[in-house]
């Protein structure tokens, strides 16, 4: 990241461990370098690698995780450096991993795949290059030919997949045209991840859905039921959560599982507005909402974690000033119910009458 400034890099380092701790690894130490340009061969300068090496030694480390995307010849490079049983990975294939352990519905599973063999496709060359080096370099002309068989089943693998991901959408999409039948408007919490989307569900609803300081507690969209005291209600959705950095390979999946969001009947935008970068994220996640087709649907803005924040007046003052923010602090329960009665007031802006929906 030549061209980002320390802060940009440590924010996104900072998510890096963030994403390692989801995924269940312990982190014992973060590093970066400003090179000119990547090395073409270690990605980052002989200096860094010794560092790292020693580094690998002292903590006994057994993964070591780049940010950015590293090119098949630079993991291997690296690998060899490391030596010994080291893991080399990068953003991507963490996530991945990730998605892997929290993919929950077939859908969500289907769409790991996907991804996981689109990543592997050009990354075939290291496995056959481990094999040639242990049959001792006589399968040289045969590893190669074996990595285009490999990569034309991969990508048979990856048509099949495709086409069961788009019959899963299709009943998706019949199952909940019938449950949209039902008058219950659906409101969508959309946000970075971390932002405090399943802790405000939770309060909510009493919903037994993960809470933790974990990124991706909620992958798979999850609903549930809120009930206002005045008798009211209305469908209250999770969708999985924004990062700082989803690497190009992964958007398609990602946004597969927005696309859900286009059916509700509000969109909640939730923002961790303690968060260093909380207008940074706000613009990322409105970009990409208006790249959905999602303009029609009325919005709400939250401004969460307001407990947290040095000057929470400067703040309240701040979304008092802009439209449609509402302030609130989903751990200590502060502001929730303004924020009740601010759904209700958009709902009844874009509220169905029950007739237009008998057929
Ligand atoms: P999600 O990824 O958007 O679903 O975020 P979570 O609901 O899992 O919350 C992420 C972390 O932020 C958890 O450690 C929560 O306890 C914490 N958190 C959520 N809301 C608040 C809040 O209002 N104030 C504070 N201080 N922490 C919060």
């Amino acid at each position: 990241g030549e061209t980002s400034d320390s802060f940009a890099i440590e924010e996104s380092l900072k998510e890096l461990a963030q994403l390692a701790d989801t995924a269940g690894l312990m982190v014992v130490g973060s590093t970066y370098q400003k090179l000119a340009s990547p090395n073409p061969r270690t990605y980052i300068g002989s200096g860094k690698v010794a560092e790292i090496k020693s580094a690998i030694r002292a903590f006994e480390v057994e993964t070591v995780i780049f940010d950015d995307e590293l090119s098949p010849g630079q993991l291997r490079n690296l690998e060899k450096a490391f030596g010994g049983d080291v893991r080399v990975c990068d953003r991507t294939a963490l996530i991945l991993d990730i998605f892997n352990q929290r993919a929950a519905t077939h859908e969500a599973a289907l769409q790991v795949a996907l991804a996981q063999m689109e990543y592997q496709l050009p990354r075939l060359t290291k496995m056959w290059t481990h094999l040639e080096r242990q049959a001792g370099g006589k399968v040289k002309g045969m590893g190669e030919k074996q990595i285009e068989v490999d990569k034309r089943i991969l990508r048979t693998q990856i048509g099949v997949l495709k086409k069961e991901l788009e019959s899963v959408r299709k009943h998706r999409k019949q199952y909940r045209n019938r449950r949209f039948s039902v008058p219950v408007p659906v409101v969508s919490l959309v946000g970075y991840t971390n932002a405090g989307k399943s802790t405000l569900l939770n309060q909510l609803t009493g919903a037994n859905v993960l809470s933790e300081d974990r990124l991706f507690a909620t992958l798979d969209p999850t609903t549930r039921r809120v009930q206002m005291k005045n008798g009211s209600e209305f469908l209250l959705t999770d969708t999985v959560g924004f990062i700082q950095k989803l690497p190009t390979t992964l958007v398609a999946a990602f946004r597969a599982t927005l696309e859900e969001i286009s059916e509700s009947s509000l969109l909640v935008h939730v923002v961790d507005i303690s968060h260093p970068l909380a207008e940074q994220q706000i613009d990322a996640v409105e970009k990409v909402l208006a790249e959905l087709d999602v303009s029609e649907i009325p919005k709400l803005m939250v401004w969460n974690k307001v407990d947290k924040v040095t000057d929470p007046e400067k703040i309240k003052l701040e979304a008092e000033r802009r439209e449609d923010i509402v302030c609130i602090s989903a751990l200590t329960g502060e502001g929730l119910l303004e924020f009740c009665n601010a759904v209700q007031e958009k709902l009844k802006d874009s509220m169905v009458p029950v007739e237009a929906l008998v057929p």
